[in-house]
């Protein structure tokens, strides 16, 4: 595989000849606001062009010319990834879907919705409600992330824990392929086993494997309000147990989340919610199940919450109040990082090794001598410890290599992984073989010959 980004001058000037309607940004300021994503971190090339396409003929033409002159390409949506995915290459050519944002069809008789990859994720949302329908996946970022963004990492959310990844909510795509070819991976029809699942494979592949123009995806008729429960621990354990409870009483609520002491004291100092700030531990507990079975679930989440430990839960007064909540737990990340630079990890284990993780995750910050504030989807063993590295630490980048290897160690050890909704990106590559084994990676690598004999769709990325 080899590519040359000597080439994009050249490249650059065939996108305009043949596609004189394509936008195209070549000022360097324009291009340096394509160099990262949210993994700021990381260092990243600087992106030679960037187009920002609004149909699929366009982006197949120009995936054509970027084999005709060997140039690699990062196919990009709003940039909150944090695996350094979609993240510049030097000389390269970023394909931005910020224009192809279209809803093409809310098809309610078949309950899905065929939308063009740049749309935000909450503007999809809300335009499915405005029909009575409900779009699942809910990353905490939904109000900035795209739908093509969210295929691309198979992205995960708060809601996950009774709805799935993205992936479960994808009934087919349409893709341009390395060489330039449009293939449609399906259909609307819900059952359909002809053939290998060419649509599992794309989503999740960080756009390696092919460039997603369209996606068709399943809806469900909008649930009820939510009712939400907030349970507070004395211990780690005490919460880590409770999460493993509740999966264990055949419970699911819609939403299982966790935060530890560190990340109350931040949402609190940021929102001003009145949370226990001396609790080691809150979880978060959502129920959408219709009428008074959400008030049963809530009482039977509550009780295991009680049994393991818990030493106060509350209900939200309301749905405004609810709302207010579930905007804290979404922007911890953010409360965090008024604390200082934040590194944020991704680790993902069994549901029953979730005590065994916040336990770790306790060692590993002591190890190091750091502060870890660790929250996330504690529902589907998806944990996010953030490392919170005072400003301008001269030893931040040896600290931060020190305390992810032994993050994502820790996790394998417990059965686990080491990114459970972020993805590989460029920022875990060095650690993937170790989690999949020689092997698995070699299947890999097939695949992603096969598919792109030029190594042109966004090279250096997973693999
Ligand atoms: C505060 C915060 C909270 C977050 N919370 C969550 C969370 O709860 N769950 C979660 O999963 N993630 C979360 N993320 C990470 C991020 O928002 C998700 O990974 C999201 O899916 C990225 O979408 P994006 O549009 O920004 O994609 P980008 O960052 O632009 O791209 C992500 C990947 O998808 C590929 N890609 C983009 N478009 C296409 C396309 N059309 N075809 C093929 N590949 C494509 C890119 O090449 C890249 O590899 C969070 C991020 C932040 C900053």
């Amino acid at each position: 595989m080899s590519t040359t980004t000597a080439a994009i001058g050249p490249l650059v000037e065939a996108i305009r000849t043949q596609l004189p309607g394509l936008r195209m940004l070549t000022d360097e300021t324009d291009r340096e606001s394509y160099r990262l994503d949210e993994t700021a971190y990381l260092k990243a090339g600087l992106p030679g062009a960037v187009v920002l396409p609004t149909e699929t003929a366009q982006v197949a033409a120009v995936v054509r010319l970027c084999g005709e002159f060997g140039v690699p390409m990062v196919p990009r949506g709003a940039g909150t990834g944090l695996s350094g995915g979609a993240a510049g290459i030097e000389g390269g050519l970023t394909i931005a879907f910020t224009a192809m944002d279209r809803i093409v069809e809310i098809d309610r008789e078949n309950l899905v919705a065929v939308v063009q990859p740049g749309i935000i994720n909450a503007a999809l949302k809300a335009a499915v409600a405005a029909e009575g329908l409900f779009y699942p996946p809910d990353p905490a970022s939904y109000e900035m992330c795209s739908i093509g963004g969210n295929l691309g990492t198979n992205a995960g959310g708060l809601c996950c824990v009774k709805y799935g990844q993205t992936r479960e909510s994808v009934l087919s795509l349409e893709v341009v392929m390395a060489d330039g070819t449009v293939i449609r991976t399906g259909g609307k029809n819900v059952k359909d086993v002809a053939g290998y699942s060419l649509t599992h494979l794309f989503v999740g592949s960080q756009g390696t494997l092919a460039i997603i123009t369209e996606a068709t995806l399943k809806l469900r008729p909008a649930p009820p309000p939510r009712s939400t429960m907030l349970a507070f621990f004395p211990t780690l354990d005490g919460a880590g147990d409770a999460v493993a409870g509740i999966a264990q009483a055949g419970l699911s609520p819609v939403t299982l989340e966790l935060l530890d002491r560190f990340t109350i004291n931040a949402v609190d100092e940021m929102n001003g919610l009145g949370l226990d700030r001396t609790a080691a531990a809150m979880l978060m507990i959502e129920s959408d199940a219709p009428g008074v079975a959400a008030t049963d679930e809530l009482a039977r989440a509550e009780a295991v919450c009680r049994t393991a430990g818990a030493t106060d839960v509350v209900r939200a007064a309301d749905a405004q109040e609810a709302d207010w909540l579930r905007q804290a737990r979404r922007a911890a990340h953010y409360a965090l990082e008024r604390l200082g630079e934040v590194r944020m990890e991704d680790v993902s284990v069994p549901r029953s090794r979730v005590p065994d993780m916040l336990r770790e995750v306790e060692k590993i910050a002591e190890r190091h001598h750091v502060r870890i504030g660790t929250f996330g989807h504690a529902g589907d063993g998806n944990l996010h410890p953030d490392l919170v590295l005072e400003r301008g630490d001269p030893d931040g980048e040896a600290k931060t290599d020190a305390v992810r290897s032994d993050l994502y160690r820790a996790a394998m050890a417990l059965g686990g992984s080491i990114t459970g909704e972020h993805g590989i990106g460029t920022a875990r590559r060095a650690w993937l073989e170790e989690q999949r084994g020689a092997d698995a990676v070699r299947v890999m690598r097939a695949i992603k010959t096969a598919l792109d004999p030029q190594g042109i769709l966004n090279p250096g990325r997973v693999l």
